[in-house]
Order: structure tokens, then sequence, then C-alpha cells
């Protein structure tokens, strides 16, 4: 099946998958990989299926979505590998624009560097970029990139690209313990992403069983440091510090309940809340620190420090 879904998610709404790779065939083999290790790993890009085939399967499910009366938001290129490995990506985009349905690729951006990844790109309306490295060590640490890939094209080539796309840039950094959560990594990540000014910088953690077993999520401390290093050298570029968490919990911090534990657990899940925020929300929400205090106790939420300020995080799973 090409087309599956569509999924709720936080960031494109309800998103109908397109699966455009036979799994799994990727240049990274990742070691957070949800997937499980690549067993087919490539870098030349290749014919799978159809441009045609692609748009009928997308058309067919669209049918059916709207015989249960669901609503679609985006087309979302999210397969089981690289979907920029699709020599007819441009094309596929090309044959489903029609259908009137905004276009996302989410890709690891390692093939970015060539122009005719580039242009393919250039046609989605939301393209996020997998950020989680820019020094080679840590690169090949985290990621496990094919051996013909280059780092330094692939960051010139996100560069290029940021440059041209009229659509809206994300990017996406994977935080593994122990791999890429020193502050000077994040430090680098985080400056090489400013220069990208993206609509949002998401950071993320493994929250599905990883590639290899020893992987885990940094404790939230040092989520919360990201998330602090990210804004501060979003907003040194001049940029609004549109940061946010993707830690497995689809919070989405503009929908209000009006249930105050809920709200507050869903803001924290998209990104720390300072003191002083808490206190305003709660102030406004006719509430008091006791809401605070009793997810604490419950374990929901964690209370941090980050230089002089107290911030207020969601609890991981297991964390
Ligand atoms: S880029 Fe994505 S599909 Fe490829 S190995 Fe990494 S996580 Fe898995």
């Amino acid at each position: 099946m090409i087309a599956f879904g569509p999924v709720p998610s936080r960031r494109l709404g309800r998103s109908l998958g397109i699966n455009n790779i036979p799994p799994k065939i990727c240049t990274y083999s990742c070691v957070y990989c949800q997937l499980g290790n690549t067993l087919r790993m490539r870098v030349e890009r290749e014919a799978f299926y159809a441009p045609e085939q692609i748009l009928q399967d997308v058309q067919n499910k669209i049918e059916k979505v709207k015989e249960t009366g669901e609503t679609i938001d985006y087309l979302t290129f999210v397969p089981d590998g690289e979907p920029t490995l699709d020599v007819n990506l441009g094309r596929a985009i090309d044959l489903l624009k029609p259908l009137g349905i905004k276009i996302a690729v989410i890709t690891n951006s390692s093939l970015i560097w060539q122009e005719a990844v580039r242009r393919d790109l250039l046609k989605a309306d939301w393209v996020s970029l997998k950020m989680d490295a820019v020094r080679q060590e840590v690169w090949r640490k985290v990621n496990r990139p094919h051996g013909k890939l280059e780092l330094t094209a692939i960051l010139d080539g996100a560069l290029e690209f940021a440059r041209t796309f009229k659509g809206e840039l994300a990017t996406e950094t994977m935080l593994v313990a122990g791999v890429n959560d020193h502050d000077d990594d994040i430090r680098a990540v985080a400056d090489f992403v400013a220069r990208l000014s993206p609509a949002t910088a998401y950071l993320s953690i493994p929250t599905r069983p990883p590639a290899e077993a020893w992987v885990h999520s940094p404790a939230e401390p040092v989520i919360n440091r990201a998330y602090q290093i990210f804004s501060e050298r979003l907003e040194a570029h001049g940029q609004p510090p549109a940061v946010e968490y993707l830690i497995g919990y689809e919070g989405n911090a503009f929908a209000f309940t009006g249930d105050v534990e809920q709200d507050i657990l869903s803001i924290t899940s998209v990104h720390p809340m300072r003191e002083d925020a808490v206190s305003d929300f709660l102030t406004r929400a006719g509430a008091d620190w006791s809401v605070i205090h009793g997810l604490i106790a419950q374990e929901q939420m964690i209370e941090l420090q980050y230089g002089d300020k107290k911030f207020y995080m969601r609890k991981l799973r297991g964390g």
C-alpha cells in the first residue's frame, strides 16, 4: 500500500502518508531508526513505483477518506526509507498537485547536495530536513551514513535549498543520549539550523524501539537545555525562537480544553514553560500552583533549572 492514513499529526494536521520507497531503502542507518537496521543502503536515486501508480493509490485513498467524512490537510511523503531516493519524486508531486491538497516531504537531507533533489523538494509546500549533527564524527555515529556521502556537501545543499524554498521549512533534530546531546554539539547544530531559518526547529527523542538497543533519550534537563540553546541561537540569528519538542506526546499548545492540568501538559509537551509563564497561565485559568505540584507528584511533570530560571516540562515516559 503506497498511501496510508490519514494519521493525526501536530505538525501537519490530518496527514495522508505516502510510502514511495519499498522497505527499507535508505542512505542512512540511524542508530535510532524505528524501522530497524538499513538492509539496503543506497545513494543512487532510482525509480521505484510509477508516479501514476502513486497518484492512483492516493486518489483511491482520498475517495475512501471522503466517504467517512474525514478531511486531509497534507499529503506527506514519509516512507519506510529516504523519500528523495525516488528519482520520480518531483514528477509524483507534479501529478498530486492538482488534487489541491498541500504536499509535505520529510527527508533526512542526505541527498540535498544534488540539484535535482533540491528541484524536486522545491515543489513541495512543507519540507522537513533532518539535522542531527554537523560534525563528522557525530554524524557518522548517529546517522551511520552511506560511505559515499559527504557531510559538508549536505550542509551546503541544505543552505542552498533553504535560500530558495518558498514553502514552509522545518528541521528535525533527534537527540540521542551520549551521542549528539553534548552542549557543544547541540550548539553547533543549533547555529547551523539558525542559518536555515526554519519556520520551526523540532527537537525529538527516540520514543519507539530503536535499531540499536543501547539508544536512549537524553534526560529531561538535557532536553530542556537543548531547547534553550536552540531558542538562544535562533534569536541570535535574528529569528523568532520557534523551537518545539516532538517527544512522543501529540500535545497542542494552541488548543485549550479548559482543563488546566491537561492544557499545561499539552503546552509542556511542545516546549518547556518558564516559571513566570506558568504563573501567568495559572492566574488566567483561576488556578494555583497546587496543580503543578500535583502533576510533579504524579510524575507527569518535572521542574528544571536553566541559568537562573526555573522551567517546567513534561516528564518523559520511563525517564
Ligand atoms: S533516515 Fe530515517 S529511515 Fe533512514 S535510517 Fe534514519 S531514521 Fe531510518
